[in-house]
Protein backbone atom coordinates (compact mmCIF):
# COMPACT_ATOMS: atom_id res chain seq x y z
CA UNK A 1 0.00 0.00 0.00
CA UNK A 2 1.47 3.57 -0.90
CA UNK A 3 -1.61 5.37 0.49
CA UNK A 4 0.47 8.58 1.88
CA UNK A 5 2.21 8.57 -1.80
CA UNK A 6 -0.74 8.89 -3.14
CA UNK A 7 -3.64 10.25 -1.37
CA UNK A 8 -4.78 13.96 -1.35
CA UNK A 9 -4.64 14.67 1.56
CA UNK A 10 -8.12 16.01 2.24
CA UNK A 11 -8.68 12.10 1.77
CA UNK A 12 -6.48 10.84 4.18
CA UNK A 13 -8.80 12.97 6.54
CA UNK A 14 -11.54 10.94 5.42
CA UNK A 15 -10.08 7.80 6.19
CA UNK A 16 -9.22 8.75 9.56
CA UNK A 17 -12.88 9.88 10.08
CA UNK A 18 -14.56 6.57 8.08
CA UNK A 19 -16.38 5.23 11.14
CA UNK A 20 -17.95 8.72 11.65
CA UNK A 21 -18.35 9.90 8.31
CA UNK A 22 -21.47 12.26 9.80
CA UNK A 23 -19.29 14.36 11.46
CA UNK A 24 -17.91 17.67 10.09
CA UNK A 25 -14.42 18.52 9.85
CA UNK A 26 -14.04 21.56 11.59
CA UNK A 27 -14.62 24.64 9.15
CA UNK A 28 -10.57 25.98 9.21
CA UNK A 29 -10.08 22.75 7.52
CA UNK A 30 -12.63 22.75 4.84
CA UNK A 31 -11.79 25.99 4.03
CA UNK A 32 -8.16 25.15 3.05
CA UNK A 33 -9.95 23.41 0.21
CA UNK A 34 -12.20 26.34 -1.95
CA UNK A 35 -9.38 27.45 -4.88
CA UNK A 36 -10.72 24.98 -7.26
CA UNK A 37 -11.09 25.36 -11.51
CA UNK A 38 -14.71 25.54 -12.99
CA UNK A 39 -15.81 22.91 -15.25
CA UNK A 40 -13.28 20.46 -13.14
CA UNK A 41 -14.88 17.97 -10.48
CA UNK A 42 -12.20 15.80 -8.29
CA UNK A 43 -13.19 11.88 -7.62
CA UNK A 44 -11.30 10.10 -4.97
CA UNK A 45 -11.81 6.19 -4.99
CA UNK A 46 -10.03 4.12 -1.66
CA UNK A 47 -10.96 0.47 -0.77
CA UNK A 48 -10.96 0.39 2.61
CA UNK A 49 -11.06 -3.74 3.40
CA UNK A 50 -14.43 -4.39 2.10
CA UNK A 51 -15.50 -0.54 2.38
CA UNK A 52 -15.38 1.57 -0.65
CA UNK A 53 -14.75 5.31 -0.18
CA UNK A 54 -16.04 7.63 -2.96
CA UNK A 55 -15.49 11.50 -2.66
CA UNK A 56 -16.27 14.30 -4.65
CA UNK A 57 -15.08 17.60 -4.76
CA UNK A 58 -17.11 20.12 -7.34
CA UNK A 59 -17.11 23.83 -8.12
CA UNK A 60 -20.90 24.97 -6.93
CA UNK A 61 -20.54 26.85 -10.26
CA UNK A 62 -20.55 23.60 -11.82
CA UNK A 63 -23.29 22.01 -10.04
CA UNK A 64 -25.36 25.49 -9.58
CA UNK A 65 -24.06 27.91 -11.75
CA UNK A 66 -23.30 30.64 -9.08
CA UNK A 67 -21.05 30.13 -5.77
CA UNK A 68 -22.80 32.46 -3.77
CA UNK A 69 -25.35 32.08 -1.10
CA UNK A 70 -28.80 31.61 -2.86
CA UNK A 71 -31.13 34.70 -2.31
CA UNK A 72 -33.79 34.58 -4.66
CA UNK A 73 -36.26 31.77 -4.82
CA UNK A 74 -34.50 30.37 -7.71
CA UNK A 75 -31.34 30.09 -6.36
CA UNK A 76 -33.14 28.86 -2.89
CA UNK A 77 -35.01 25.92 -5.30
CA UNK A 78 -32.10 25.27 -7.40
CA UNK A 79 -29.62 24.68 -4.07
CA UNK A 80 -32.02 22.26 -2.27
CA UNK A 81 -33.12 20.47 -5.76
CA UNK A 82 -28.79 19.89 -5.81
CA UNK A 83 -28.36 19.11 -2.40
CA UNK A 84 -31.05 16.59 -2.61
CA UNK A 85 -29.64 15.08 -5.41
CA UNK A 86 -26.09 14.76 -3.96
CA UNK A 87 -27.77 13.00 -1.25
CA UNK A 88 -28.59 10.28 -3.47
CA UNK A 89 -25.08 8.19 -4.12
CA UNK A 90 -26.96 5.82 -6.84
CA UNK A 91 -27.79 8.97 -8.67
CA UNK A 92 -24.12 9.59 -9.29
CA UNK A 93 -22.59 6.58 -9.02
CA UNK A 94 -23.34 2.58 -10.04
CA UNK A 95 -20.81 0.32 -9.24
CA UNK A 96 -20.52 -3.24 -10.53
CA UNK A 97 -23.36 -5.07 -10.19
CA UNK A 98 -20.66 -8.45 -8.99
CA UNK A 99 -19.45 -6.13 -6.51
CA UNK A 100 -22.50 -6.47 -4.70
CA UNK A 101 -22.20 -2.97 -2.83
CA UNK A 102 -24.38 -1.01 -1.00
CA UNK A 103 -24.76 2.51 0.04
CA UNK A 104 -24.29 2.94 3.70
CA UNK A 105 -23.80 6.34 4.86
CA UNK A 106 -22.80 9.79 2.82
CA UNK A 107 -22.08 13.47 3.61
CA UNK A 108 -23.12 16.74 1.77
CA UNK A 109 -21.63 19.55 2.63
CA UNK A 110 -20.20 23.06 1.31
CA UNK A 111 -19.93 26.84 2.19
CA UNK A 112 -22.53 27.99 -0.14
CA UNK A 113 -26.04 27.34 1.89
CA UNK A 114 -24.40 27.96 5.30
CA UNK A 115 -24.53 31.71 4.84
CA UNK A 116 -28.74 31.04 4.75
CA UNK A 117 -28.49 30.40 8.12
CA UNK A 118 -25.90 33.05 8.91
CA UNK A 119 -27.85 35.76 7.35
CA UNK A 120 -31.24 35.35 8.06
CA UNK A 121 -32.44 38.98 8.44
CA UNK A 122 -33.00 39.96 4.83
CA UNK A 123 -30.38 42.89 5.65
CA UNK A 124 -28.37 42.79 2.71
CA UNK A 125 -26.54 46.10 3.34
CA UNK A 126 -24.55 44.75 6.52
CA UNK A 127 -22.57 43.17 3.65
CA UNK A 128 -20.31 45.78 3.51
CA UNK A 129 -19.99 45.75 7.56
CA UNK A 130 -17.98 42.77 6.94
CA UNK A 131 -14.05 43.87 6.88
CA UNK A 132 -12.29 41.11 5.03
CA UNK A 133 -9.41 41.80 7.72
CA UNK A 134 -11.78 40.86 10.67
CA UNK A 135 -13.04 38.06 8.34
CA UNK A 136 -10.58 35.35 7.29
CA UNK A 137 -11.83 32.41 10.09
CA UNK A 138 -15.28 32.46 8.34
CA UNK A 139 -16.55 30.94 5.05
CA UNK A 140 -19.26 34.30 5.11
CA UNK A 141 -17.58 36.88 2.04
CA UNK A 142 -20.43 36.54 -0.71
CA UNK A 143 -18.32 38.11 -3.61
CA UNK A 144 -14.47 36.78 -3.39
CA UNK A 145 -14.31 33.30 -2.38
CA UNK A 146 -15.46 30.10 -4.50
CA UNK A 147 -18.10 28.30 -3.45
CA UNK A 148 -17.30 24.09 -3.41
CA UNK A 149 -19.38 21.13 -2.58
CA UNK A 150 -17.75 18.10 -0.88
CA UNK A 151 -19.42 14.71 -1.07
CA UNK A 152 -18.08 11.47 0.54
CA UNK A 153 -19.82 8.23 -0.12
CA UNK A 154 -19.20 5.08 1.93
CA UNK A 155 -20.54 1.65 0.58
CA UNK A 156 -20.04 -1.83 1.52
CA UNK A 157 -19.02 -4.47 -0.55
CA UNK A 158 -19.65 -8.26 -0.31
CA UNK A 159 -17.54 -8.96 -3.14
CA UNK A 160 -14.96 -6.24 -2.66
CA UNK A 161 -12.65 -8.37 -5.58
CA UNK A 162 -15.21 -8.14 -8.47
CA UNK A 163 -15.25 -4.34 -8.15
CA UNK A 164 -13.34 -3.04 -11.43
CA UNK A 165 -15.68 -0.92 -12.91
CA UNK A 166 -17.34 2.31 -12.07
CA UNK A 167 -20.32 4.21 -13.94
CA UNK A 168 -20.72 8.23 -13.34
CA UNK A 169 -23.74 9.83 -13.62
CA UNK A 170 -22.29 13.13 -12.72
CA UNK A 171 -21.61 14.78 -16.46
CA UNK A 172 -25.60 14.30 -17.14
CA UNK A 173 -26.49 15.86 -13.79
CA UNK A 174 -24.30 18.73 -13.86
CA UNK A 175 -23.42 18.99 -17.45
CA UNK A 176 -21.49 22.37 -16.65
CA UNK A 177 -18.21 20.34 -15.54
CA UNK A 178 -15.96 19.35 -18.56
CA UNK A 179 -13.45 17.13 -16.85
CA UNK A 180 -13.90 14.60 -13.86
CA UNK A 181 -10.16 13.47 -12.29
CA UNK A 182 -10.28 10.52 -10.46
CA UNK A 183 -8.17 9.05 -8.05
CA UNK A 184 -8.64 5.66 -7.87
CA UNK A 185 -6.60 3.29 -4.87
CA UNK A 186 -7.74 -0.06 -3.94
CA UNK A 187 -5.67 -3.10 -2.88
CA UNK A 188 -4.84 -4.59 -6.69
CA UNK A 189 -4.66 -0.81 -8.23
CA UNK A 190 -3.72 2.64 -8.46
CA UNK A 191 -5.01 5.21 -11.11
CA UNK A 192 -5.59 8.46 -12.22
CA UNK A 193 -8.26 8.24 -14.70
CA UNK A 194 -9.57 11.46 -15.94
CA UNK A 195 -12.93 11.79 -17.80
CA UNK A 196 -13.96 14.07 -20.22
CA UNK A 197 -17.70 14.84 -20.32
CA UNK A 198 -19.63 13.04 -22.14
CA UNK A 199 -17.33 10.01 -21.04
CA UNK A 200 -19.06 8.05 -17.73
CA UNK A 201 -16.98 4.86 -17.43
CA UNK A 202 -14.33 4.07 -15.10
CA UNK A 203 -12.37 1.03 -15.19
CA UNK A 204 -9.15 -0.48 -13.78
ZN1 LIG B 1 -15.42 28.82 -7.98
Amino acid sequence: MHKNIFIPSILSVSLFGLSSLAIAEPQHEFSQHQAHVHGMVTVNMVQDGNDFLIEVESPGQDILGFEHAPISQAEKQAYQQAVDLLKQPNQLFTLAAAANCQPVDFLVKDNIGQDEHDHDHHDHDHDHDHDHDHDHDHDHDHDQKHGTFTMQYQYQCKNISQLSKIETQWFSHFPASQTIEVNLLTDSAQKHIELKQPQQTITW
